[in-house]
């Protein structure tokens, strides 16, 4: 069932127009998507010429006559912050359009709206602790039917077949040890079944991963994270490689009202002009907190996409542009190891989250993954001693040096403990 048309006018979808060509004598070749990601919108603002363009706080705007009005109504249905952003994300992910949401748990539900009661939507084992409760209360009222796999199987491939879903949610690199699902592989499924391939790609962000290239058919992002960057805006987006997919979306998001604030926004198109460059710094960071750790006594094992024994390094290495910043480690020492870890480092902050500029260390165990019970995290691979990290931009060298210092603070408790 596609829903098309909005109760009240102008709906907040956001089909992709090309970009205004401006006074460019030739039709040059179009510029990279790191220069349309650091430009985009410049000189949207038609009255004043502003270079960067205006937030558009108003909640309603102005109409004509009784029932016409030019292309905004009501900043629920559109808004033109908005609107710039949404063009932003799509263009990022090679998509046809996108809705940008209140947060990255409402544009999941509004694409949880795609499944009838009855449908069936098969999700990963170890998806967001956030969809994993959403998608388990839903299926409990009868929304849907939901059943938890191993995306990263081979065999659940063809298992999936003879289950006939309607959605195939994936999550690649898994939280928080980063375990790697090909996309094309359960694309090309969804194709042949015609079911619909969602990728919830916060982790990697478009600029290491672009899922629509493998052959999704939906992007859900926590812009909370990467896109934004800065840990100041509780945000998301869904991109569709179809408008008919996209329109749904949309139609969705402004019924329910969970479109997101121009505010938000705002900063959130001031944060995707900078991803490009954040990228490469977070990454290069990451790759150098990954040596760090590994050559340390005190890390039993460490978790990383890059590293050439990471089940999953082929296909990352295919299917990612990027290695990402996520980097989780094992520390020998068990929760005496963990509390000696976070006792004070400078530069990683205890806290949840991720994607900022600043650094972080999360303890899954009794942090973001506190809701399973003790069973379900052994089974998950999450030990006590099991540590996340989201390698910020600092400086390398102190991240590094913050490292080692919270590492020997582990060897000392560990000597003393003897
Ligand atoms: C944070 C996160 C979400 C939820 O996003 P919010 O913005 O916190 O609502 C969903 N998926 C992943 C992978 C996340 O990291």
């Amino acid at each position: 069932m596609i829903r098309q048309g909005h109760t009240n006018g102008q709906a907040p979808v956001n089909r992709r127009t090309p970009a205004a060509s401006g006074r460019s004598p030739a039709p040059a070749a179009s510029p990279s998507l790191v220069t349309r990601a650091v430009r985009s919108g410049l000189g949207a603002d038609t009255g004043h010429r502003a270079v960067m363009p205006p937030i558009h706080l108003s909640s309603n705007f102005l109409f004509d006559s009784p029932g016409v009005y030019d292309k905004y109504d009501y900043t629920r249905s559109g808004n033109p912050t908005r609107d710039l952003v949404a063009d932003a994300i799509a263009d990022l992910e090679g998509g046809c359009g996108a809705v940008v949401t209140s947060s990255g748990m409402s544009a999941i539900l509004v694409v949880t709206r795609l499944l009838s009661a009855g449908d069936l939507l098969l999700a990963p084992r170890d998806c967001y602790g956030g969809s994993h409760r959403l998608f388990t209360a839903e299926a409990e009222r009868g929304s849907y039917r939901v059943q938890f796999i191993d995306p990263t199987d081979p065999a659940a491939v063809g298992e999936a077949r003879a289950l006939r879903p309607r959605v195939i949610w994936l999550e690649t690199p898994s939280n928080p040890l980063l375990r790697i699902t090909d996309i094309a592989a359960w694309a090309r499924l969804c194709r042949e079944i015609g079911a619909i391939c969602v990728v919830d790609n916060t982790f990697l962000s478009p600029v290491n991963q672009r899922p629509l290239d493998h052959g999704a058919d939906l992007v859900v992002h926590s812009t909370t994270k990467f896109l934004n960057g800065h840990s100041d805006v509780v945000g998301g987006a869904v991109v569709a490689a179809d408008p008919d997919l996209l329109e749904e979306v949309a139609w969705w998001t402004n019924a329910a009202g969970v479109a997101g604030s121009p505010f938000d926004a705002y900063l959130t198109l001031r944060g995707t002009r900078t991803l490009h460059a954040r990228s490469r710094i977070h990454e290069e960071n990451a790759l150098q907190v990954v040596a760090a750790l590994r050559r340390h006594e005190a890390v039993a094992r460490v978790y990383h996409p890059s590293l050439p024994e990471h089940p999953g390094h082929e296909i990352a290495a295919r299917q990612q542009s990027g290695w990402g910043s996520l980097v989780s480690f094992e520390l020998r020492g068990g929760r005496e190891a963990v509390d000696a870890f976070v006792d004070g480092p400078e530069c990683f902050a205890l806290a949840e989250s991720l994607g900022g500029v600043e650094s972080l260390v999360a303890h899954p165990a009794t942090m973001t993954h506190a809701s399973m019970d003790e069973q379900a995290q052994a089974e998950a691979g999450i030990g006590m001693g099991l540590l996340r990290l989201s390698v910020g931009i600092e400086a390398a060298a102190d991240l590094v040096a913050d490292l080692e210092r919270a590492l020997c603070r582990v060897e000392a408790a560990a000597c003393q403990l003897v």
